[in-house]
């Protein structure tokens, strides 16, 4: 069918005609894993709800693929313009419309950028918990729409436990009010959640309104411990998700990471030749907590612990951990990966993972939330290969099913976009696939919504 792109009206906005800046709406820079990126038939700059109900109903009317695009941070081609589609960009709808701090919410348009929100409220005391390392770069419309995870989601859980309620066009351009102010609501089906995680796949979220909490009383305690390995960095994980003690933070670094974090931040934490390394943070650590913590460290076999409560220390080493990704792209071309498995499995996994040879250039690294038993196993290919080596395709696959068959998934918290569509059949099986479709089809009947993405 051929299109006159002439006869969309947008109230507001506008599409875009700089060729530069349709090039960079257009793909995910992040993605490093995609060697072609797609054109689009158009890039719409929303400024309005009305701007995304007209382009959407536009699309639908015409059969044209569209993806919302958020800040464009995906790392699995998620926002990336499909061939002959529509790329929705929603900076522009970037307002604050509310802080209500009786009440413990905020109602934001979809391209407010996650720290924007929260440096904003903790300037009442409050904080807005999805903390991704992109957390300065990502919107909270994409950190819904993905259910991005973070640091903090081992205490306060990924972006879905913030969703409390959320505006959505719908694929035939409708607008819809899901979920609402209250923390609790039985009265529908659950649609809010349904979304949380769709991946533009059913509809667009123009607003959300997001819970906020108060921030912990008292000071919060960071520490590192050195261990022999990932394994056994893994063991004293589990030993303290058991303890009672709710860390707000246990994060994972092996010696590659170790080494790359170093070299970028000309930081010492390999200092003494730490093979592994755990982040951890009490936010609210009552008296005897860091003595017990560090009691079960040195029974899991901790080789140094060190502990502070100096917050500006603490937030060093947390900006070196948020640092990850940046450190290893240094590295070659950067192919981030995302699993998790249960607990009691981390320990195998990270065995798993960190006895996988290579004989191509590449260096492997291992590091993520170890708490949430979610590891990032990422792979620096040398930018001298036109595309990536079939060893590091191999070992990619390898994890995949490995994860799988113990009851892992190969996505924790980014999504499955473009690259990760393949593994989604074994891992829910025929059934829950067409159930998915089924859903799919009752939000999206001619499948405009980000086809061929996540169902
Ligand atoms: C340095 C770095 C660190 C990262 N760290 C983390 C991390 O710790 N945890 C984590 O979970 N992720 C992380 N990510 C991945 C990424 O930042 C997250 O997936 C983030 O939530 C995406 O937000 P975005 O605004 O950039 O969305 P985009 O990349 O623009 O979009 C992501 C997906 O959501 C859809 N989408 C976006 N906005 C909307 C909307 N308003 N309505 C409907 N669909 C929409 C898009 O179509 C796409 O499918 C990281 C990425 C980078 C580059």
């Amino acid at each position: 069918m051929s299109v006159d792109i002439n006869e969309l009206a947008l109230p507001d906005g506008q599409i875009v005609s700089d060729p530069e800046e349709i090039s960079k709406l257009s793909s995910d820079k992040f993605t490093e894993a995609i060697e072609e990126t797609s054109q689009p038939l158009a890039v719409i700059q929303a400024k309005s709800v009305e701007d995304v109900q007209a382009a959407v109903k536009f699309a639908n009317q015409n059969q044209i693929p569209v993806t919302a695009r958020g800040a464009g941070t995906s790392i699995v081609n998620g926002s990336a313009a499909e061939k002959g589609g529509f790329v929705i960009d929603l900076t522009q709808l970037n307002k604050i419309l509310e802080i209500n701090i009786p009440n413990q919410y905020a109602v934001v348009q979809a391209g407010v950028l996650n720290s924007d929100l929260d440096d904003e409220v903790r300037k009442q005391g409050y904080f807005f918990s999805p903390d991704p390392g992109s957390k300065r770069i990502s919107s909270v419309g994409g950190n819904i729409a993905t259910n991005a995870g973070g640091m903090s989601s081992l205490k306060y859980g990924t972006t879905k436990q913030s969703v409390v309620g959320l505006q959505v066009v719908l694929a035939d351009g409708r607008l819809v009010e899901l979920g609402g102010k209250t923390f609790k609501n039985n009265a529908p089906y659950d649609l809010t959640d349904l979304f949380v995680g769709s991946e533009g796949t059913l509809g667009i979220i123009t607003a959300a309104t997001v819970k906020l909490l108060p921030v912990p009383f008292g000071n919060p305690v960071t520490g590192l411990a050195t261990f022999n390995d990932m394994k056994q960095l893994s063991v004293g994980v589990q030993n303290i998700s058991g303890s009672g003690l709710y860390p707000s933070m246990m994060e994972a670094l092996n010696k590659t990471s170790i080494e790359a974090l170093d070299n970028l931040e000309k930081s010492d934490l390999g200092k003494g030749g730490a093979e592994s390394l755990l982040i951890f943070q009490l936010d609210v650590a009552p008296a005897g907590a860091v003595d017990a913590l560090k009691k079960i460290l040195a029974k899991s076999g901790a080789l140094q612990v060190n502990v502070t409560d100096d917050p500006d220390y603490a937030k060093k080493i947390i900006k070196i951990r948020q640092d990850y990704y940046q450190a290893e792209a240094a590295y070659g071309r950067l192919i981030v990966e995302d699993v998790a498995v249960p607990l009691s499995k981390l320990p195998e996994l990270a065995d798993f993972v960190e006895n996988l040879k290579f004989t191509s250039k590449v260096t492997a690294f291992l590091g993520g939330h170890a708490g949430d038993g979610n590891f990032h196993p990422n792979f620096a290919v040398s930018k001298e290969y036109a595309e990536t080596p079939a060893d590091v395709n191999e070992a990619i696959n390898k994890i995949f099913k490995y994860v799988q068959s113990i009851g892992g998934t190969i996505s924790a918290e980014h999504g499955i976009g473009d690259l990760k569509y393949q593994w989604v059949r074994p891992q829910l099986g025929a059934d829950v696939v067409e159930l998915q479709r089924q859903v799919k089809k009752a939000f999206d009947p001619n499948n405009i919504l980000n086809p061929g993405r996540k169902v």
